[in-house]
């Protein structure tokens, strides 16, 4: 759709690529910063979709919205999620292959936010049947549920996600939303036990607490009082403005009832979420001996009652580990900061083997018992690169994470486009990029890289410290571009760094690390003993959370970062056989205001998603590229030689057919096996052909 000069000046251009003077970063600014003030927060770079948090509704995701851009052609109507997510669906259905859409973009820019959208158009505009309404509702019921289990309040957003999500929706071969699958990576469990200032704990500790019927409060022996509660208070911010912890309370209680969790299943849940509460407000004495004690504790009445163990095998496994002496076990009493980090470990590993145990529950219910072939489309909605004045492990795997998405963005967008026009030959100026494999390898090389180190210091317990493990690194790092410590910088670069960071030069930008709880976090450790009390817990759920032979079966688990190099590994090989399409998203300001664009920090956005490398290489480059059997197959009809039969080569075919068509040269190239169309313009113009 083609603008008027006047309102293309007061709105900005719709697709990057079909304009010349776009290609410098301020002109694509500018447009943006248009477009914002104008509400248009979409904006296409070809298929790639930019889009910019508004931080308000814009009623732009209605039934009605839906219907208009239900099977139109992608370029036809202004810039819009439900223009993409049409456009992933048809292709799916008229090619019979799988597809991702992958939502990118820093905390708060509106990633989960963009994932709702995509799935809601499918929920509403797929064909459905009674039957299949009932995977479709609890497809989009899925969502509260596990936002309340695995999103919280950060410094950077309200309802950020901790948690990396992964959903595949199935379709069947009539295009009708059949079944899903969810995949979640690596929760921040730390939160259970610790937030940040101005943070909170996951929601649905608040939602229970505000929200929780007075008899079910009773029965859980909670008080209706966040400040009660230790976990709950350390952010100091318990109550947050744009939260009704209440409402939302009632939405995940429904939500719950529709993806059939049992009653039985539901008070399990609730007792386990009312017992890390209680977890964390047990209180540890010192004694004489100045080991850890617990007097008359109510919290041990309560954990007993709810979990389903005796007070006094509680009592002992919350103050004493086992420990093996020659041939026998002796308790060893704990002091109370032993006790206190032994208790915190416990009360993270029961949320977040509950958060797993969801997850799995939840793909029960969205399970396709029909084995007929499906195609499928991957939503992929993963913690945004994060950069906060202390950062931890949590951002460690965070950014490392973002790398391994930056990199499958390179392997399957930049690189493979440049590949594929060199393999078939079309002339072409490489476009240059910055490739991070050289950060990935840093993280995670076998052997070399950080998480190596890590583990290895991991394995040494009684010797290793964060401190040892700085050293090592710093041993082994020396000299790379993308590694700093306070050691190894410069005497001006040396002031920003303190003794027990080390920095890391992130696609991104840098992120200063401090080692403090590197080693603790990585080994996750839980007592042997305090789970063997765990086990003999009454309560369903935690049983099938602490099953009695650890289900991987070795003897001493993997860490937590190699656990989730394995997982990423597992999701780059998942993305890899799929169609990529990506939802590029940015934050306009710090302060999650409407109508604010803070063109320094889209400008820093921009670069570092790679999105001028993008439009480079869209702009140089061809819009479609079609087999040239394919081609023929699709449009022989439109020109007499071609139709019905073609004797000659597919690719003559084509030649002679567009020839008919009187494609200009400047429009598209013939390559060794494929036709390359410039624009996507010149399609739809062969497309609107058949209708003539
Ligand atoms: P994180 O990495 O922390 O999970 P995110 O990218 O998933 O961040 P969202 O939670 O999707 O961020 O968005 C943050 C907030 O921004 C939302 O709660 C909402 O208030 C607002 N927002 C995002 N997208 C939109 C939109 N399209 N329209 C209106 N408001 C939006
Ligand atoms: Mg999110």
């Amino acid at each position: 759709m083609e603008c008027s000069l006047t309102a293309r000046d007061r709105v900005g251009i719709q697709d990057f690529v079909l304009l010349d003077a776009y290609t410098s970063e301020t002109a694509f600014i500018d447009n943006l910063r248009k477009r914002f003030n104008e509400n248009l927060i979409y904006t296409y770079i070809g298929t790639l979709l930019v889009s910019v948090n508004p931080y308000k509704e814009l009623g732009i995701y209605t039934k009605k919205q839906m219907d208009i851009y239900m099977g139109v052609n992608f370029f036809e109507l202004p810039p819009h999620i439900f223009a993409l997510a049409d456009n992933v669906y048809r292709t799916m259905i008229s090619e019979t292959n799988n597809h991702f859409i992958l939502i990118s973009g820093e905390s708060g820019a509106g990633k989960t936010e963009a994932s709702k959208k995509v799935l809601q158009f499918y929920a509403g505009s797929c064909p459905s049947t009674r039957l299949l309404e009932g995977v479709r509702d609890r497809l989009l019921l899925s969502n509260p549920v596990l936002e309340a289990f695995g999103n919280a309040k950060t410094l950077k957003n309200d309802n950020s996600s901790r948690f990396g999500k992964y959903m595949d929706i199935q379709f069947d071969h009539q295009g009708a939303a059949v079944g899903g699958h969810i995949l979640s990576y690596l929760l921040e469990k730390s939160r259970v036990v610790h937030q940040n200032h101005g943070e909170r704990n996951f929601h649905i500790f608040y939602q229970l607490v505000e929200g929780g019927e007075d008899e079910l409060l009773r029965w859980l022996g909670l008080e209706r009082n966040c400040q009660n509660y230790r976990y709950l208070i350390q952010g100091e911010c318990a109550k947050v403005s744009s939260i009704n912890d209440k409402s939302d309370w009632k939405t995940v209680q429904k939500a719950l009832t529709i993806i059939e969790f049992s009653e039985k299943d539901i008070e399990h849940l609730f007792a386990i979420i009312a017992s890390v509460l209680h977890l964390g407000n047990v209180p540890f004495v010192a004694n004489a001996m100045s080991y850890a004690t617990i007097n008359s504790s109510v919290e041990i009445h309560w954990l007993s009652k709810l979990l389903g163990i005796p007070s006094n095998m509680l009592l002992e496994g919350l103050t004493h580990r086992k420990i093996e002496a020659k041939s026998e076990e002796v308790l060893s009493p704990f002091t109370v900061e032993h006790a206190k980090y032994a208790r915190n470990a416990l009360a993270k590993a029961i949320y977040g083997r509950t958060f797993s145990w969801l997850v799995n529950k939840i793909n029960e219910s969205l399970v396709n018992k029909d084995s007929t072939r499906k195609t499928v489309i991957g939503l992929l909605d993963i913690y945004g690169f994060e950069v906060f004045d202390v950062n931890s492990f949590e951002q460690f795997c965070i950014n490392y994470c973002n790398e391994k998405l930056q990199q499958l963005f390179i392997e399957l967008t930049l690189k493979s486009e440049q590949e594929e026009y060199e393999m078939e030959g079309i002339e072409w100026e490489a476009v240059p990029y910055f490739n991070n494999k050289i950060i990935c390898d840093l993280v995670e090389e076998k052997h070399r890289g950080i998480i190596s180190v890590l583990d290895e210091e991991c394995l040494r317990p009684g010797e290793a410290t964060d401190f040892t493990f700085l050293e090592k690194l710093e041993g082994k790092m020396s000299g790379h571009p993308h590694f700093l410590t306070h050691k190894l910088a410069d005497q001006k670069t040396r002031k920003t760094l303190g003794r027990g960071d080390f920095r890391l030069l992130h696609y991104a930008g840098e992120v200063t690390y401090s080692v403090v709880g590197f080693l603790d976090k990585n080994n996750d450790l839980l007592y042997r003993n305090i789970k063997e009390v765990i086990r003999q817990s009454k309560n369903t759920i935690i049983q099938h959370c602490f099953p009695a032979i650890e289900p991987d079966g070795k003897k001493r688990p993997e860490t937590v970062a190699t656990q989730f190099k394995t997982s990423l590994a597992g999701l780059t090989e998942i993305l890899m056989s799929k169609e990529p399409w990506y939802i590029r998203c940015l934050k306009p300001n710090l302060c999650k205001q409407p109508g604010l664009f803070d063109d320094v920090m889209v400008r820093h956005q921009v670069k570092y998603l790679g999105l001028m490398e993008h439009l480079r290489v869209r702009r140089a480059g061809f819009a479609y590229r079609r087999r040239y059997e394919v081609f023929l197959k699709r449009y022989k009809a439109l020109c007499p030689d071609t139709w019905p039969h073609w004797k000659g080569t597919p690719a003559e075919g084509v030649q002679r057919l567009i020839k008919h068509l009187g494609y200009k040269p400047d429009e598209y190239k013939m390559g060794r096996t494929k036709i390359f169309i410039r624009h996507p313009r010149t399609l739809f113009a062969t497309e609107d052909a058949f209708e003539v």
